[in-house]
């Protein structure tokens, strides 16, 4: 294959010629801006874990327009010393995926309960986001197929903190049991991955014509996988991190007719920069130009079902056990009880918000479920000992004691060092800046901290 060379990044051929007949294409200013290589970072702050001074806020420089909680940042810090980030406070993510939250406002009503999946979650960028835009009362399942990868999602669903929420590990097919179930499914495919070129060029090194059509084929199956599981009238978001139309519209017309899917159109604003692409057979899908737009290379597109399938009903097979009533009264000297049922699984025990109770024992029932609702902890008799999932939760009954640590007490907290503190015995929550790290437990002459041995910062030194 021959390749184009620049100073650093190598652009196929091929692709450049595969791009050159698609609106908002201009050769010269996509091969000079990964030329340029320039690093755009930005963040999305979570709004259930506000009031905290952001240690970058003299590093801000602007809002990603499509969202309410984007931001730009002038430079990259180091994250990884920043205990707010350790705290869930924000996620870093590519502004141009932060689209996602017009097509769920503008193809959906989100102040009403929905059931939502994000069928390819990890490593939970969508998930996060996903949760910050919809009610409570929804509920999301974010699954993700592999399994390491979704061990990472589940990490970044407990930072995030919230109870409305099922983290899966299962194929796309395995969701054919719950017929009609979900009013949203966001699939975000595995692709060929064109779009992150500029950040990652081994991503130019594994790229092939014939890697972007096994892609397609993966992107086919996983969507006929999984449609059945979407309510009649229910919205499916369809997004790529490529460039290709093999991957992008094409999915798009193949989707639309072999499903009889409708395509949703988007409102956008013409200082957004985003390119409007309508497919062969009038079809909408909405692209991120890196030349065009601050942002990675993005696709997406929404569309409505409208087949008339006849939903199953879904049966329960599990039974759940609730704890008992005495057990709630040692719960609830950690928790807020209302709205919660207790669940148990041995002497682990999990708050699910009621209102999602049975939602949750359905998907109990058909999936491989690794994490649900919050883990509050283990009982003990009559005691309770604290998850690390109930420090980064919003249940938390507020009169838990905490106590504030500074930042080199912060970090070495989260290194999983050993720590003094001036504090009452007890359980206390680790907090920074008012918001809570993790626990530990003040003993007479020592204290143990107990913030999760693989969760810990690896390296030394503050930068
Ligand atoms: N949505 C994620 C986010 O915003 O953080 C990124 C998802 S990434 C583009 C695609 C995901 O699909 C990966 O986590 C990958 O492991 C998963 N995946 C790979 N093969 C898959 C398959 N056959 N079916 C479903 N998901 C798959």
């Amino acid at each position: 294959m021959y390749l184009r060379y620049f100073c650093s990044v190598q652009l196929p051929q091929s692709l450049l010629n595969s791009l050159q007949a698609l609106k908002g294409f201009d050769e010269d200013a996509f091969i000079n801006v990964h030329q340029l290589k320039e690093q755009i970072t930005s963040v999305r702050l979570n709004p259930s874990k506000h009031g905290s001074a952001l240690s970058f806020e003299n590093n801000l420089s602007g809002p990603v327009p499509w969202s309410s909680h984007g931001f730009y940042l002038k430079e990259r810090p180091s994250f990884t010393f920043d205990p707010l980030f350790h705290a869930g406070c924000y996620y870093v993510q590519e502004a141009s995926s932060m689209f996602l939250e017009q097509a769920l406002r503008q193809m959906l009503d989100v102040s009403t309960p929905l059931k939502v999946l994000d069928l390819c979650a990890a490593p939970g960028g969508k998930s996060t986001h996903i949760q910050s835009i919809i009610s409570n009362e929804s509920l999301l399942v974010s699954n993700e197929v592999i399994r390491s990868r979704a061990n990472i999602l589940k990490e970044n669903i407990i930072k995030w903190g919230g109870s409305n929420v099922v983290v899966t590990n299962n194929d796309p097919k395995d969701f054919k049991n719950l017929n009609g179930y979900f009013d949203v499914i966001v699939i975000d495919a595995p692709c060929s991955g064109s779009g992150l070129f500029r950040r990652d060029e081994e991503a130019v090194q594994e790229w092939s014509e014939s890697n972007v059509m096994l892609c397609c084929q993966r992107q086919q199956r996983i969507v006929a996988d999984v449609l059945p599981a979407l309510k009649e009238d229910g919205v499916l978001i369809y997004s790529t991190c490529s460039f290709s139309q093999e991957e992008d519209e094409e999915i798009v017309d193949w989707i639309a007719d072999e499903f009889y899917l409708k395509s949703l159109r988007l409102k956008l604003d013409p200082k957004w920069r985003i390119t409007e692409t309508i497919t062969k057979v009038q079809n909408y899908g909405y692209r991120f130009w890196p030349h065009k737009v601050k942002g990675e290379g993005f696709f997406i597109s929404g569309f409505k079902k409208s087949s008339i399938e006849k939903t199953m009903t879904i049966k329960v097979k599990n039974a759940i056990e609730k704890a008992s009533k005495k057990e709630i009264e040692v719960i609830a000297q950690w928790v807020t009880p209302e709205g919660l049922d207790f669940v148990k699984n041995g002497n682990t025990v999990y708050a699910w918000p009621r209102v999602h109770f049975e939602s949750m024992q359905v998907l109990l029932s058909h999936l491989r479920v690794i994490y649900s609702g919050t883990l509050v902890g283990e009982l003990m008799r009559d005691k309770l000992i604290p998850n690390h999932a109930l420090a980064m939760s919003r249940i938390r009954n507020p009169e838990v004691p905490q106590t504030e640590l500074a930042l080199e007490q912060a970090i070495a907290f989260l290194q999983k060092k050993d720590i003094s503190v001036d504090a009452e015995r007890g359980w206390q929550l680790a907090a920074y800046d008012n918001q809570p790290l993790g626990w530990m437990n003040v003993l007479h002459n020592r204290t143990n901290n107990y913030y999760p041995k693989e969760l810990r910062i690896l390296k030394e030194k503050l930068p």
